[in-house]
């Protein structure tokens, strides 16, 4: 048994050690003795997702998002809404989450029209959603409470045909306003979290590796570890974000 990964835009969307994810997906792998490889798929590189088993993008700046636009014309946009249709395992974090919905419009005017696999969209605010953040994932991903780190300044709405990741409890998530988190859709599941979230939330981290190899090996049952410091890890940010809850969530630009 393999995991194949992609970490697509390392050279661009890799904001607030969201790079971490990837450790934490081919470490909590190692540890099982489940051999993975990772390939790194930056701007102008070609793009087969059909050789991967799980594709990782993490978040980016409004400017670093702009930069993508014209890479994703010339074939990945086309490969990314395929791969989502033939159910691939994908983890995209803040402005690569956006990047899958159908625009993002910044709150300086500019729009970004993305890839549109998501039915979703995202405006800009004078408000950037700033700060720690604790989430309750819904039972069709996982369950279980994240915590994380949210820096955003774009509110995204989500569309009928996507559920979201979790319910908020302490944080902005998706808008600040609905109090949504997220998005799942298929096999794709979106955060505003950064961090990066896996190495605290190893519940979720297990269950995006064991939808992955499902989908190539039939069924994947992961051993149990010892994560007793990573659920301390979890849990002490748990009672110092609900402690804190509600103060200094937004900040003006
Ligand atoms: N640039 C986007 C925003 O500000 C995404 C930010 C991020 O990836 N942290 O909303």
């Amino acid at each position: 048994m393999k995991c194949r990964i992609c970490h697509l835009y390392p050279d661009v969307l890799n904001l607030y050690g969201d790079g971490g994810n990837i450790i934490c997906l081919q470490q909590r792998l190692r540890w099982r003795g489940i051999e993975s490889e990772v390939q790194r798929v930056p701007i102008g590189a070609p793009l087969r997702l059909a050789d991967f088993d799980l594709v990782f993008i993490g978040g980016g700046q409004d400017f670093e998002q702009e930069v993508l636009l014209e890479d994703l014309k010339h074939g990945k946009a086309d490969e990314i809404r395929a791969a989502i249709s033939d159910d691939i395992c994908m983890l995209a974090i803040c402005g690569g989450y956006q990047m899958l919905g159908s625009y993002h419009e910044t709150h300086d005017g500019k729009r970004f029209d993305f890839i549109g696999a998501l039915d979703l969209y995202t405006r800009g605010s004078p408000d950037r959603m700033i700060g720690n953040t604790v989430y309750e994932c819904l039972p069709a991903c996982g369950g279980g409470t994240l915590v994380g780190f949210e820096n955003h300044s774009g509110k995204t709405w989500l569309g009928s045909s996507v559920e979201p990741l979790a319910k908020v409890i302490a944080g902005s998530g998706n808008n600040g306003e609905d109090g949504t988190e997220g998005a799942h859709y298929r096999n794709v599941f979106c955060s505003y979290s950064h961090g990066p979230l896996l190495p605290k939330n190893p519940g979720f981290c297990d269950y995006l590796l064991q939808t992955a190899l499902a989908r190539r090996y039939g069924s994947a049952e992961l051993a149990p570890l010892d994560d007793a410091a990573e659920k301390a890890a979890h849990d002490a940010m748990i009672r110092r974000v609900t402690s804190q809850a509600g103060s200094g969530r937004h900040k003006k630009k």
